[in-house]
């Protein structure tokens, strides 16, 4: 079967209208019945609430925050939290309903979830972070919980966060329980392997994307846009396991291109004295969208949203693109890549490394009985593979692009899940 639909071009920047658009597509192709296609389209609950915190000068602030609980048909819903000033709460459902997808297509017993406080946490201190942190549980604490709602950390919250998260939890309810939370310090029931997951997760897809399209990888070029916790280990990782050449790296500062490839140390190293890759030696500086353009094997944006458009796809030359950002694609730029036989490996099966090794943290501080690293890895890369080859047979048999293969394959099973419930 041959795509029907194709989507609709809308001059917007939401991402909530791309997830429902790709959402739309799935559901379309899969034939699916009008009440479970409405109610995968939405959220299922949303919580909006604002955080009284007392600040250092004694002045009170007020945080605006939000969860949302996309969909837990499959298990409890889990999604990461971010602090951030320009959070908007189309965003954080967008999020949500990608972390419902994303967790179906890893076939893993959970649902659907994203969190979001609107703050700037670089103008916070350590202590108002803190009162800020204890303050979102506090007002989440009845509605989440281990066989409920997990969060974890995303962008600008950490492992202390979600230390602090842990302990006002256990606080209110007065007992202990480590799998509200995932993303925690090792010795507060953090997995081993979580750290590097988004990246490494992502490493090994583009390894058995490879293998489809024939390419070997040692030697061949990369450039990474975004260098936080997912662009700066897949630096590490494409060199250390895939022997490739990272040419080019950017922040939100800008970038540094050198054809000879960076060396993971020293740019990671600039960059935690200098707070920018932007100045590293004897490399020429070189733009965000030159980056993506540039002519590399593989391509990873690993910053931001909307960063391949129907504006500037026509002119990416790499050969596989891998999405450890969630949402980098608009769905008219995937048209354009797909056409132009560009493999792109979509957020959802891409970046998944992470929120399944979060999974793995539960199940372990359920057994409260760890594992070492390598068996992290190797479990990681299983699932991985598993993934990727069950979104790229049904890419091959329906003749679609990858991502509307990966949205087919999760929401069928999220519809499955919601049929045998009796809901739909
Ligand atoms: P991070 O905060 O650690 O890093 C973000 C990076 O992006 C920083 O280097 C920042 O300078 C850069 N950046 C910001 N604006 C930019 C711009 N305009 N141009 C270029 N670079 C810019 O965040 P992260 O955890 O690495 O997350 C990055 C992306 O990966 C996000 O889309 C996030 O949702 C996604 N993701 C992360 C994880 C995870 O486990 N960390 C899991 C799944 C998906």
């Amino acid at each position: 079967m041959t795509v029907r639909s194709k989507p609709r071009i809308v001059q917007t920047d939401n991402p909530l209208v791309f997830a429902q658009q790709q959402i739309d597509m799935a559901a379309e192709l899969l034939q699916l019945p009008k009440a479970a296609h409405k109610l995968l389209r939405d959220p299922l609950r949303e919580l909006h609430f604002q955080i009284p915190v007392k600040m250092d000068n004694g002045t009170t602030e007020v945080f605006p925050a939000y969860r949302v609980q996309w969909n837990d048909a499959r298990g409890p819903s889990k999604g990461g939290l971010r602090f951030h000033p320009k959070e908007t709460l189309d965003t954080v459902r967008a999020l949500a309903a990608w972390m419902t997808l994303k967790t179906a297509v890893m076939d893993l017993p959970l649902g659907g979830a994203k969190g979001g406080v609107i703050c700037n946490p670089k103008e916070l201190s350590q202590t108002e972070l803190e009162r800020l942190s204890r303050g979102y549980m506090r007002a989440l604490a009845h509605h989440i919980g281990p066989e409920v709602d997990v969060p974890a950390p995303d962008v600008y919250t950490n492992p202390q966060v979600m230390a602090w998260m842990m302990d006002e939890y256990e606080v209110i309810t007065g007992h202990r329980a480590p799998g509200i939370i995932t993303g925690k310090p090792l010795d507060l029931g953090g997995s081993k392997g979580r750290s590097d997951a988004t990246a490494r997760g992502g490493i090994y897809t583009v390894r058995e994307a490879a293998k489809v399209l024939n390419i070997d990888l040692k030697g061949k070029t990369a450039a990474i846009q975004g260098y936080g916790n997912a662009g700066s280990f897949a630096h590490k990782l494409a060199v250390e396991l895939l022997g490739m050449k990272v040419v080019a790296v950017s922040d939100s500062k800008g970038g540094i291109y050198d054809p000879e490839g960076l060396n993971y140390e020293q740019v990671f190293d600039h960059k935690r004295r200098t707070g920018s890759v932007v100045g590293f030696p004897d490399t020429r500086p070189i733009s965000n969208e030159e980056l993506l353009e540039l002519d590399v094997t593989v391509l990873f944006p690993a910053a931001l949203e909307n960063v391949i458009t129907g504006e500037n796809a026509h002119r990416i030359q790499a050969k596989i693109v891998a999405e450890l950002a969630n949402g980098p694609t608009t769905p008219e730029a995937d048209e354009i890549l797909f056409q132009k036989g560009v493999f792109v490996i979509p957020d959802i099966l891409c970046n998944a490394g992470g929120v399944t090794v979060s999974y793995f943290e539960q199940v372990q501080d359920a057994y409260n009985f760890y594992w070492k690293e390598e068996e992290v890895h190797q479990r990681l890369d299983e699932k991985m593979v598993e993934a990727f080859y069950a979104v790229h047979n049904i890419a091959t048999e329906r003749q679609v692009h990858n991502r509307l293969a990966a949205d087919i394959l999760a929401v069928d099973r999220v519809y499955q899940a919601m049929k045998h419930r009796g809901w739909v």
